[in-house]
């Protein structure tokens, strides 16, 4: 009995201690243990604290009106360059005949439950089928939504004997795709292939001693950077390494490469790629996603992924309206020359007048300037109230303090008048912002 207390006490006194540390790690000073909802309106997050300034224009903006690239933010029409509305799918009037008539013939429930259960359908295996061909892999596993999707996916693959290496700018889903696994993982800086090399040396050592395999996760496309992902530098380790590759295309499926196949097809190395991840959330304006490889290993993906296992499968109108954009994707090619007019008028234009657009190889246009977080507010709205542009507005914590980033996303549907008005608006705002206007007229007051 007193034994029985003792362990007790010791077991009480190590929580306590853990406890502190683990807040004092936190930078939050806080005597006792607290109500846990309590704790989370302390500290409300590095995005969740700036959820008061102008309430509905900065976080959770509403944009309404249909997809295009004039919509109406707060009742005023603003030219929209924050979709990632690729190729203009999402309001293409076969894509909404499609999608209106699946969903009225078989409502938004068919089929119910998970695809092992009860939720399969002849039109899901087809989609799936499709959808592999057109990557060029040998089998394709349909995902509910692309984030539990990959995340999932890479905890499937791996088991605490094998090794993640991953590139630093990896999507969050990767990232917490990684998080869930319980072995080692090292972080190459990004596209840094010697970098890879070093962190495939480490991980070599210590399969050698598990017994387990090596696991290279990169994007195909990076969304902030527009970089591709340098897919040959990776597949050249191959001849040191024994690994298998995941690449995320979410943003290359549909906009690069010869026929849309994404960014390993534009790099000429599509075989090499083991597993191709892509969203319906881009070019396929839409919800769900896909992987793709070689047969056995779909197969093994399909009785072992959880997020799918354990989810309802995707109802038929999302899987009729994918089979409608797949077609269009393949069938015209315009859509995609479209967006490339675009993308060059654009692209050039900012770099003709002097705007650091990073090192962008795709669609994805990120504008970086140098300032605060307030001056970036004032400057957004200055865009949005004064010269009718509506973009992305990227700040610390998601790039390093001083840099704003406003990223420019082009669709096939944006015309080259679009372009001028924006290139030009650009030109006026950044002169104001170098010029100090934004430090001085705070159209909106924001604390970093
Ligand atoms: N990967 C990348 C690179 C993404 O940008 C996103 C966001 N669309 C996802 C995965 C997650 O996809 P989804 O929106 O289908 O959940």
């Amino acid at each position: 009995m007193i034994n029985t207390i003792r362990i007790q006490f010791f077991i009480n006194s190590f929580v306590r201690i853990f406890a502190t540390v683990k807040r004092r790690r936190f930078g939050i000073k806080i005597d006792k243990i607290v109500d846990i909802f309590k704790k989370l309106m302390l500290d409300r997050g590095p995005l969740g604290k700036h959820a008061n300034v102008e309430e509905g224009y900065f976080m959770f903006p509403k944009l309404e009106g249909e997809i295009a690239p004039r919509m109406k933010f707060r009742g005023k029409e603003v030219l929209t360059w924050s979709l990632n509305n690729y190729l203009g799918l999402a309001n293409h009037p076969e894509v909404r005949k499609a999608d209106a008539e699946a969903a009225a013939e078989w409502g938004l429930a068919y089929p119910m439950g998970a695809r092992m259960m009860s939720g399969n359908t002849v039109l899901h295996d087809q989609l799936e089928e499709e959808l592999g061909a057109f990557v060029q892999k040998e089998a394709c596993m349909l995902l509910n939504y692309g984030y539990q999707g990959i995340m999932s996916a890479i905890d499937a693959i791996v088991d605490r004997r094998d090794v993640i290496v991953y590139d630093a700018e990896s999507h969050a889903s990767i990232v917490d795709g990684v998080r869930l696994h319980m072995g080692k993982r090292f972080v190459f800086p990004h596209n840094n292939i010697e970098n890879l090399e070093k962190q495939l040396e480490r991980a070599q050592k210590i399969v050698d001693e598990t017994g387990g395999g090596i696991l290279v996760i990169t994007e195909g496309v990076f969304g902030m950077s527009g970089n591709m992902g340098d897919l040959k530098g990776v597949i050249s380790l191959r001849k040191k390494f024994d690994f298998r590759l995941l690449v995320d295309d979410a943003h290359g499926f549909g906009t690069i490469g010869e026929t849309g196949a994404g960014a390993g097809e534009a790099q000429g190395v599509q075989d090499d790629i083991d597993l191709y991840f892509s969203t319906f959330a881009k070019s396929m304006a839409s919800i769900g996603a896909f992987i793709a490889g070689n047969k056995d290993v779909i197969e093994y993906l399909r009785f072992n992924t959880r997020s799918q296992i354990f989810a309802k499968s995707v109802p038929m109108p999302l899987v009729k309206g994918a089979l409608k954009r797949l077609e269009l994707l393949k069938s015209k090619p315009e859509l995609r020359e479209d967006l490339w007019k675009i993308v060059n008028a654009l692209q050039n234009g900012f770099r003709d007048n002097g705007f650091n657009i990073g090192s962008t190889e795709s669609p994805v246009t990120p504008v970086v300037l140098n300032g605060t977080v307030g001056e970036a507010a004032n400057l957004a709205m200055d865009l949005r109230e004064n010269y009718g542009v509506f973009c992305s507005v990227v700040i610390y914590p998601v790039v390093p303090r001083g840099t704003i980033i406003l990223r420019i996303i082009p669709t096939s549907e944006h015309s080259l008048a679009d372009v001028e008005q924006t290139i030009s608006a650009f030109v006026n705002v950044k002169k104001k912002l170098d010029d100090g206007y934004y430090k001085e007229q705070k159209l909106v007051e924001f604390t970093e």
